[in-house]
């Protein structure tokens, strides 16, 4: 097996003038971070990073940046130069982040800039495709890629793939900000990937949610289903070199570039900040916090220096440029306003820095401000943590940080509020080392253990771990054909069909789901060719109304009432006390959940919340139940979890005691077909050479399942093609299952109905006639 990396920017650079090539190192925290994991002996034997090299090649130099890539085990993906642009400068750094960032201000909405980032993206699944064997594993790094899992997926169904994302993902208020079709291919794109890591709990519920708002699938404790694939969602807290920095803070050459530091200061107090030129980072609300802070504690002036040191980024956009002059302007305010001839407030340098220099400031600085306005992670704080082996020193760490989640132990603040931080800054100073040291070495015992070596091992395990594939019982085209076989050379055929959700889709109500003519046109068909039987929740009136003249078996109320041969039994024994007083409850819940309602049946009585707020109907749904089981207690009714609706109906009430009715005389082939839950009790009903059948991925009785309600339909259309079932060999009669006495029906467990035998019209009221079909089934 081979790892891929799949990043933006390849580890390396590469740069070409007048012929000669010249290849660095790339910066970042997780070009550095996943470095290190290769280096180690957890990392997979073979592996190989895909990106882009750093710069726009000619195609006759592309076999040389090749060529150099591939000495240090990377392959470039080139991109025509205007989409690159479009791709990186526009949909990635002017929507992305600063949407993701919650910077919906900053954020553009550009529609060349999207086209170009789909066509990067498809450009990667294609170099990609192009370069994986079957038994490779994936993994695509950070908001660059949101597509490429699902495009790639569609090339390599089978592909292990991994994804992470490095910056938060936004709460659902920010990511519903994205154009429909740009959100919606968002999050399917993410869902091509096997297994999808954020850095905080927090960043995978919020993308749970949008998965479950935007897209209507919920998860199952952070797992998807996919089709038939299960997609896990997982929170993995992406850590530092722990021992690389450790061991570097107590090199020579650290302690070399730590005294360069630290003599011109004095006795003066170090306080660092280290950021990339960005408005996330709010490195202006920092420098208004430090100056509220000398302006409010004048005994520290002269004795304390903050190290601001700021990384260069995009200084060709307008808006860079204008923060930094901010910055510039208020370094110069505050060094003007409180600097003298020996003490300058703040030591300003905007410029890379190397590790070595930079872990020198870390072991230099008493306290270190780390005050993002918003950040996917921040990994500055973890090393300052890694460079502090003698247990020293303070963080001081933004809440809306991702890290804030794991440094519990660090003053925390927000970093809007200026005078809280000028606050924490005082505090972080003058903190005893007997307060200072447990908290710097729990953190640091936390940052050993979690470092960036185990957590790619830990994202690798979970992503190569064996999962269930749900495709395993997914109804295959050699499955289906032998099912329409056995139909066909079966003499007495059963077909037992639920109706919402498996002969038409689900809808906002059940009165938009009446059948169209086509549909009824298939139920026909099917009842000419074998013993045709919906069993539904529906009430008896629907169900009547809209099938009462076909040659169909039905039962309604989920088992309530079965008809067969035209009349109505009704499953006799049970009280319906419970009724008014459920019905009580559930209207009390319509009011509590707007977009509920109730749909009354004879015997039973639904609550539909399909129309509500998802996240406000899981509350009340479970609010409605718990109070629905109390009130049920005598055994009376029984309470029903279907899709998206609560139901309670009289006990010993199921569509498999109701189906059962249609088994005798044994047929020789039985299909049994459904949605929902209440179809379970069906499955479970029936012998063991039944065809069973849940539409829907979900842990089932049934044998097999569907992915969807349409592939349904086309089972049913495959079955209604065979002809009439081939004639009895005692030739008594050759339509299918007709000779059921009615006495075997009317069994001590039925009774009919007292209006049974009167037209139905006139114990129902007026039938609201939807679809009235044109031919009347022979009877
Ligand atoms: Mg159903």
């Amino acid at each position: 097996m081979r790892l891929i990396i799949v990043s933006n920017r390849l580890p390396v650079t590469i740069t070409e003038k007048e012929g000669r090539y010249d290849v660095s190192h790339s910066a970042g925290g997780v070009a550095t971070g996943l470095d290190a994991f290769l280096g180690s002996q957890q990392a997979p034997a073979n592996s190989i990073w895909v990106g882009w090299p750093g710069a726009p090649f000619a195609a006759d130099k592309q076999e040389e940046v090749r060529r150099l890539c591939r000495e240090r085990g990377a392959h470039p993906v080139f991109l025509p130069e205007a989409d690159q642009e479009l791709y990186y400068e526009g949909f990635c750094n002017d929507t992305i982040w600063p949407l993701f960032h919650y910077f919906p201000l900053y954020t553009s909405y550009d529609q060349e800039a999207w086209e170009a980032y789909v066509r990067v993206n498809q450009a990667f699944a294609d170099e990609i495709a192009s370069l994986a064997s079957a038994d490779d594993t994936v993994w695509i790094h950070d908001y660059h890629f949101l597509l490429l899992p699902a495009m790639l997926r569609q090339k390599r169904p089978r592909q292990r793939i991994g994804f992470f994302l490095h910056i938060p993902f936004p709460s659902y208020e920010l990511f519903r900000l994205l154009a429909g079709p740009w959100r919606t291919a968002i999050l399917n794109g993410l869902l091509g990937a096997d297994l999808i890591g954020f850095h905080t709990h927090d960043y995978t519920q919020y993308f749970l949610k949008c998965v479950r708002r935007i897209l209507g699938i919920d998860h199952h404790i952070g797992e998807i289903a996919v089709e038939d694939r299960l997609v896990k969602v997982d929170t993995f807290p992406m850590g530092v070199d722990f021992d690389a920095f450790n061991a570097r803070a107590a090199s020579n050459e650290t302690a070399r570039l730590r005294d360069m530091v630290r003599k011109p200061l004095g006795d003066c107090e170090v306080v660092l900040s280290v950021d990339r030129l960005d408005y996330s980072k709010g490195i202006d609300n920092r420098l208004l916090a430090y100056q509220r802070f000398l302006d409010d504690n004048p005994g520290w002036r002269g004795r304390v220096v903050l190290m601001l040191v700021v990384v260069p980024s995009r200084e060709g956009v307008e808006l860079y440029r204008k923060m930094k002059s901010k910055i510039d302007e208020l370094v110069g305010q505050i060094n003007g306003r409180f600097g003298t001839v020996h003490w300058t407030p703040i030591v300003y340098q905007y410029k890379c820095l190397d590790a070595e220099p930079l872990t020198a400031l870390y072991t230099a600085s008493q306290v270190v401000l780390v005050t993002p306005l918003r950040d996917g992670m921040n990994l500055i704080a973890k090393e300052y943590v890694a460079s502090r082996s003698d247990d020293t020193g303070v963080l001081v760490l933004s809440e809306t940080a991702g890290a804030a989640s794991e440094l519990g132990e660090a003053i925390q603040v927000n970093p809007n509020d200026i005078p809280g931080m000028a606050v924490a800054f005082r505090e972080a100073l003058e903190m005893p080392l007997d307060l200072q040291k447990p908290a710097m070495s729990a953190m640091r015992r936390r940052l050993r253990r979690y470092n960036v070596i185990r957590w790619a091992d830990d994202f690798l395990a979970n992503l190569q771990a064996p999962r269930l594939r749900l495709g395993q019982r997914i109804l295959s085209a050699e499955h289906q054909e032998r099912i329409v076989r056995d139909f066909d050379k079966a003499r007495r055929r059963l077909i037992l069909c639920d109706y919402d959700g498996t002969v038409v889709p689900l809808r906002p109500t059940p009165d938009m789901a009446a059948p169209t003519p086509v549909v009824i046109d298939l139920i026909q068909r099917l009842s000419r060719v074998a013993e045709m039987v919906i069993v539904s929740g529906r009430d008896r009136a629907a169900l009547e109304n809209w099938f009462g003249n076909l040659d169909v078996g039905l039962v309604a109320e989920h088992g309530v009432w079965t008809r067969r041969h035209g009349e109505w039994l009704l499953k006799n024994g049970h009280s319906l006390d419970w009724k008014s007083k459920v019905r009580e409850l559930m209207e009390l819940y319509v009011d509590r959940l707007p977009g509920a309602f109730i749909e009354e049946k004879e015997h039973s009585i639904a609550w539909h919340y399909r129309r509500a707020d998802p996240d406000l109907a899981s509350v009340r749904v479970k609010e409605l139940t718990d109070t629905l089981i109390s009130l049920t207690e005598n055994g009376q009714a029984n309470i029903l979890e279907g899709s998206k609706v609560i139901e309670v109906r009289p006990s010993g009430v199921g569509k498999g005691a109701a189906a059962s009715v249609f088994l005798f005389p044994e047929p020789d082939f039985i299909l049994a077909l459904g949605d929902d839950s209440t179809d379970e009790d069906l499955f479970k009903a029936m012998p063991r050479s039944a065809h069973t059948i849940r539409v829907g991925l979900t842990k089932s009785q049934a044998r097999y399942s569907l992915y969807s309600q349409p592939q349904a339909v086309q089972l049913l259309e495959s079955l209604a093609a065979c002809g009439a079932p081939p004639a009895d060999d005692d030739n008594e009669d050759s339509a299918p299952i007709r000779s059921v006495s009615e006495g075997r029906t009317g069994t001590a467990a039925y009774r009919t109905h007292e209006h049974a035998g009167k037209p139905l019209a006139e114990s129902l009221g007026p039938p609201q006639a939807i679809v009235r079909p044109r031919i009347t089934a022979a009877r």
